[in-house]
């Protein structure tokens, strides 16, 4: 199987926006499709690792924040590359609440959606939640962020955790040192080794012990 022919495939990048006791969280997917018009419904998959599936599991309801080609990457790696078992992403991030409760980002972002889970499909790793949406709008003017744009022009990497995870996209750096959290590539002139112990991440922020070697 030539895993490469995967990165054919097109998707774009969103925020799930979820809450459990008034508790507030959001991770970075990567699938949003609507399914069908009348009424609009959607399918999300979402980690089974992620606190945001934890939160949509108890609530049966999320929102969708459609990220804006502008967006920076520091958002991209706020939402993505940490985990709501360890920080308040909305603490202070610009956000709304959806008529669930479930936060919609305030910026770089250009639509929001609300929705309400009528099935869910064990994927294994992952979950598919099913939903009509409920309510639908304009937030931003930028083009939505597609996968294609956030690796080729913002050079974004993939975290193990996503679905589209492909292994294949590092076969020819070996040797090398990636970041476990998200997948960046140190590509410098100097030794890992050789490098301070104060090196961070540019990508995730996370230290130098993150990283581990690609295998030959
Ligand atoms: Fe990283």
């Amino acid at each position: 199987m030539d895993l490469k022919a995967l990165f054919k495939i097109s998707y774009g990048l969103y925020v799930v926006g979820a809450q459990q006791d008034g508790k507030l969280n959001g991770c970075i997917v990567n699938t949003v499709m609507q399914i069908t018009a009348e009424p609009v419904k959607c399918v999300v998959v979402v980690s089974k690792e992620s606190l945001t599936h934890d939160y949509i599991m108890a609530s049966k309801t999320f929102s969708v924040s459609v990220l804006g080609q502008s967006a920076p990457m520091e958002t991209i790696a706020h939402f993505g590359f940490n985990s709501g078992k360890k920080i308040n992403k909305f603490r202070s991030f610009p956000h709304t609440l959806d008529k669930n409760g479930n936060p919609v980002l305030a910026k770089d972002t250009v639509v929001g959606l609300t929705c309400k889970v009528f099935e869910t499909v064990d994927a294994g790793t992952h979950t598919l939640f099913m939903a009509e949406v409920e309510d639908c709008w304009e937030i931003g003017q930028d083009e939505p962020l597609t996968y294609d744009y956030y690796r080729n022009h913002k050079k974004g990497t993939t975290p193990k955790n996503a679905p589209s995870y492909n292994p294949s996209a590092y076969a020819d750096q070996a040797g090398k040192y990636r970041c476990k959290v998200c997948g960046y590539v140190y590509d410098g002139d100097t030794p890992f080794e050789e490098l301070p112990d104060s090196y961070i991440c540019p990508v995730c922020k996370k230290p130098k012990s993150f990283f581990e070697r690609i295998e030959e």
